[in-house]
C-alpha cells in the first residue's frame, strides 16, 4: 500500500510510522509513506502557503494552489489512482470499518491542514472524502493523519506476527476485546484466571467471549446494538 502524506510537516508522519509493527510494515515493503511539502510547490521569496480569510476573523486559511501542486504531484509519481482524504474535525469519524476499508485501497493520499483549515475550493474539487479522528480540534492533520498510517499499516497481510491478532482486536467483531494476561501465574495483584491455564480450547473461548460481552454491554452498551450476536450470546447477556 502507498500512502502520499500532503503536510508542512510531512516528517513528523514519517517519524511517528518509524516504530514496532508500523515501521516493520515499511522494512517489509508491505506500506510505503512519501511526503509531499506545500511550500515546495508555493511562489515569491517567501513560499506563502496561506493568507487572511476573506469576511475577516481570526487565523489563516491555506492557499489553494500550493496545495493543488502538492496533490498533482503526488497524483503524478504513481499511475495508482488514489483516495484522497481530508483529515478534518467536521469529517465522518473514523472507526475499524473504516479503516478495514481504508486500508484495502492501493493508494491513498492524505490532506494535512494548518491554520484555520484550508480553502473550500480546493476540498471541493480535489477531495473524495473527509475524516475526523474524534470530537475535538487538533492544531494541525498530521497527527490525524499518522493515526490512520498506523491502523492501516497493521491491517496489510505480513505486518502483524499473527494475522490472528487482528482479528480479536476490539471493534472487529463489534465487541470490545477480553482482558489478557501472561507470565507470572500468582503475582501480588491478583492470580490468572484458571480457565485460561486449563488448555481446554472450547472452555477459553466461552470464556473469552463472555468476557467480551461482559465488557463491551459495561463499557460501551452503544456496540451491542449494532454487533452480529448469536443466540448463546444474547443468552449470555440476559443471564
Ligand atoms: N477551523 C477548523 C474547524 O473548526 O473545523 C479547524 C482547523 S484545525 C485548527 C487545523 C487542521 O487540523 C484541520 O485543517 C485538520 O486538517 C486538522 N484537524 C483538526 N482536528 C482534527 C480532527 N479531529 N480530525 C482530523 N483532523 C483534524
Amino acid at each position: 500500500m502507498r500512502i502520499d502524506l500532503i503536510s508542512l510537516f510531512p516528517e513528523f508522519v514519517a517519524q511517528c510510522a518509524a516504530f514496532g509493527v508500523v515501521g516493520r510494515a515499511g522494512e517489509r515493503g508491505l506500506l510505503s509513506l512519501h511526503g509531499w511539502n506545500p511550500r515546495d510547490y508555493a511562489e515569491g521569496n517567501y513560499r506563502r502557503v496561506d493568507e487572511r480569510p476573506f469576511g475577516g476573523g481570526p487565523g489563516m486559511v491555506m492557499l489553494i494552489e500550493p496545495l493543488r501542486a502538492a496533490i498533482r504531484a503526488a497524483r503524478a509519481a504513481d499511475p495508482t489512482p488514489a483516495r484522497v482524504i481530508y483529515m478534518s474535525p467536521q469529517g465522518a469519524r473514523l472507526d475499524q470499518a473504516k479503516v478495514r476499508e481504508l486500508a484495502g485501497h492501493e493508494r491513498l493520499i492524505l490532506l494535512c491542514g494548518r491554520y484555520e483549515g484550508v480553502d473550500e475550493r480546493l476540498i471541493q474539487a480535489e477531495v473524495d472524502e473527509e475524516i475526523s479522528i474524534g470530537d475535538y480540534v487538533l492544531s494541525g492533520g498530521e497527527l490525524a493523519a499518522a493515526v490512520i498510517v498506523d491502523a492501516v499499516a497493521r491491517l496489510q497481510e505480513g505486518a502483524l506476527g499473527d494475522a490472528e491478532s487482528a482479528v480479536q482486536d476490539s471493534f472487529e467483531d463489534g465487541l470490545l476485546d477480553c482482558p489478557h494476561y501472561t507470565r507470572p501465574v500468582e503475582h501480588e495483584l491478583g492470580s490468572v484466571p484458571a480457565v485460561l491455564m486449563s488448555g481446554n480450547h472450547a472452555h477459553i473461548a466461552k470464556w473469552r467471549r463472555q468476557q467480551s460481552l461482559g465488557r463491551t454491554w459495561q463499557r460501551r452498551p452503544d456496540l451491542l446494538n449494532e454487533a452480529a450476536l448469536s443466540k448463546a450470546d444474547r443468552k449470555l447477556l440476559d443471564a
